[in-house]
């Protein structure tokens, strides 16, 4: 795997020879001009190995950087390299006791120093992703895990909130499905599980996050989307499933599964707690009026959702 290295610089001069340097070393350089924008870049679809931030920047500086990102579950162990101009061990103490993993100095930049240094940050932050992806992997599905979908929806309400921009999520629970276990077995529920899960990978989009909420119920986020687009989407997951009986190989059988849904977009005073709870009263009403169906609240009334 290439080592991705995200520079944060307000200087065009650090900038492009930093990205020279590490090009040439063949690794992948993402340019940031500040703080913020490094916390933009650090994007769930592509992982950084090692950050080199400048101290001092405008919007956010380097030390608020460090903070922001140590206090974030996904992207706390990213190491992090502070460019400094000053050669005072005092400096460059309180760089480390304010949470850099280790420091350059910008004046006498030493190439060979600096390549070496990130090669070996760069290679502890590969072998913890393997690790850290397991650990917000459910292993039956192969979806995110519960506690991934709670850390990736953490992040994309906050994005929302700084954008202003929508985000819709749907919980999904499948219908009667203690009946397959009972009928068919375990093991034949557990491929269910596994057939619904890919199905859900397919509808989802690139930026959309799916997870296993539960036994047989699932979250889905689809940020920059509104109420009814994620509406819309769903629908077509489910009315799709409904006309689509499992095929079980194994057992030489079809089993029909169905779905019901609660959908619910985020608000101006929303938690994430009270977002997710709303999706999850409009899924308890589904079930209520007849399951294989969804719901979503729409200006604080709970409205079927219309193929
Ligand atoms: P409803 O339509 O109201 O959702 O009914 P239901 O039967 O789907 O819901 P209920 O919550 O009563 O039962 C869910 C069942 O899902 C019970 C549990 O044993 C089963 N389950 C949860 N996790 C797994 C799993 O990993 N594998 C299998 N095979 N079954 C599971
Ligand atoms: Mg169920
Ligand atoms: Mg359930």
């Amino acid at each position: 795997m290439r080592t991705r290295v995200l520079v944060v610089d307000d200087s065009a001069t650090i900038r492009a020879l930093l990205t020279k340097v590490l090009q040439n070393e063949g690794m992948d350089v993402i340019i940031a001009h500040d703080g913020l924008e490094a916390i933009e870049r650090l994007s769930p679809e592509e992982d950084i190995h090692v950050i080199l931030t400048d101290l001092r920047m405008p919007n956010m500086d380097g030390l608020d950087l460090i903070k922001a990102i140590r206090a974030r579950e996904r992207l706390r162990s990213i190491p992090v390299i502070m460019l400094t101009s000053s050669s005072e061990t005092d400096d460059h103490r309180d760089n480390l006791v304010a949470g850099a993993n280790d420091y350059i100095q910008k004046d006498k930049l030493d190439h060979q120093l600096m390549v070496a240094k990130i090669n070996n940050y760069a290679e502890l932050r590969k072998s913890q992703l393997v690790a850290e992806q397991a650990s917000w992997t459910d292993g039956l599905t192969q979806l995110g895990n519960r506690r991934f979908g709670e850390i990736r929806l953490e992040e994309e309400v906050e994005r929302a909130r700084r954008y202003g921009h929508p985000l819709s999520v749907c919980l999904v629970d499948i219908d009667h499905f203690k009946k397959v276990n009972d009928t068919l077995g375990h093991a034949a529920g557990d491929d269910v599980l596994k057939w619904v899960a890919a199905r859900l990978t397919q509808v989802s989009r690139g930026t959309d996050i799916v997870s296993r909420w539960g036994g047989e119920e699932f979250l889905f986020a689809f940020p920059e989307t509104s109420l009814e687009e994620a509406a819309q989407i769903m629908e077509r997951f489910r009315s799709h499933l409904a006309a689509t009986p499992v095929d079980m190989q194994a057992l030489d059988a079809n089993v029909p599964v169905t779905v019901s849904g609660g959908v619910a977009e985020l608000e101006a005073e929303d938690t994430v707690a009270a977002l997710v709870d709303r999706a999850d009263r409009a899924l308890y009403e589904a079930k209520e009026t007849g399951r294989n169906r969804l719901l979503m609240w729409q200006l604080g009334q709970l409205r079927p959702v219309a193929a």
